[in-house]
């Protein structure tokens, strides 16, 4: 049985004077019966993590490639472990158009944080355009093969599927819609890792999700929760999306 998952994806928002909420929200949910992790802007991982002892996990929402090296600017999956973070999210749509990542780079991140001892959120989604063209499930396909490594376990593979036009815009697919690329998610999985792997790891929707739509997205099949942008930037709402996993 997979555990069921809420992640709260800060993006570029938050600062110190946020850890109040984050503590409020750990001490209330800590012992929820599914997985809270929170990804912070990377300056407040090493607080937030104190701030949350283990009631939250924390994570990263990128790394670099590379243990350590002239990269400025840069943050490698060793030193979001020394913050305190137990996982990263990789690939996300917004790394992908802003800093031209490719399938090829979030699998070399993925590769970095697994051997850092991070587990990884890998990202895939598709733009409007590939989905009005009926070319989904291709883009989606073609994402998981490039972007997670061979060595995934369903330990520390959590997949998040981000349809780019549903982030941020209240727009949300069908519920049929959602199923569809998850259950394909899943085929995948089991395609290519086998069915321990395939079975245990967890699919997360991310794109709007809201309180008031929490729980109609958690009952469709294969979808194990969610990440959560706009909405985890608030504890109350974020509350509630935990509440209807
Ligand atoms: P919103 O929940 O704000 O649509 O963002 C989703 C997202 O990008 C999470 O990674």
């Amino acid at each position: 049985m997979r555990r069921k998952m809420a992640a709260g994806n800060w993006k570029m928002n938050g600062l110190q004077s946020n850890l109040a909420e984050l503590k409020a929200l750990a001490q209330e949910f800590g012992n929820a019966d599914c997985d809270i992790l929170i990804c912070p802007p990377a300056t407040l991982i090493h607080s937030a993590a104190s701030t949350t002892a283990d009631a939250v996990d924390i994570g990263g929402q990128d790394c670099h490639q590379s243990e350590t090296g002239a990269h400025t600017g840069d943050i490698s999956a060793q030193m979001l472990k020394d913050a305190g973070a137990t996982h990263v999210i990789l690939g996300h749509s917004e790394r992908r158009e802003d800093h031209d990542e490719s399938d090829h780079d979030v699998r070399h991140k993925a590769v970095a944080a697994i051997h850092a001892g991070l587990k990884t959120v890998i990202c895939c989604g598709e733009t409007l355009e590939e989905r009005e063209a009926n070319n989904t499930l291709d883009i989606i396909g073609g994402q998981l093969a490039g972007s997670i490594p061979d060595t995934v376990t369903g330990e520390n593979l959590i997949v998040a599927y981000e349809p780019i036009w549903a982030i941020g815009t209240g727009k949300v697919p069908t519920l049929d819609q959602i199923g569809e690329v998850h259950d394909f998610i899943r085929a995948r999985l089991e395609r290519r890792f086998g069915e321990g792997v395939g079975r245990s790891t967890r699919i997360l929707y991310g794109g709007s999700v809201k309180p008031g739509n929490a729980a109609d997205i958690f009952g469709v099949s294969n979808v194990d929760g969610a990440l959560v942008g706009g909405a985890s930037l608030k504890a109350e709402d974020f509350g509630q999306i935990i509440t209807a996993l």
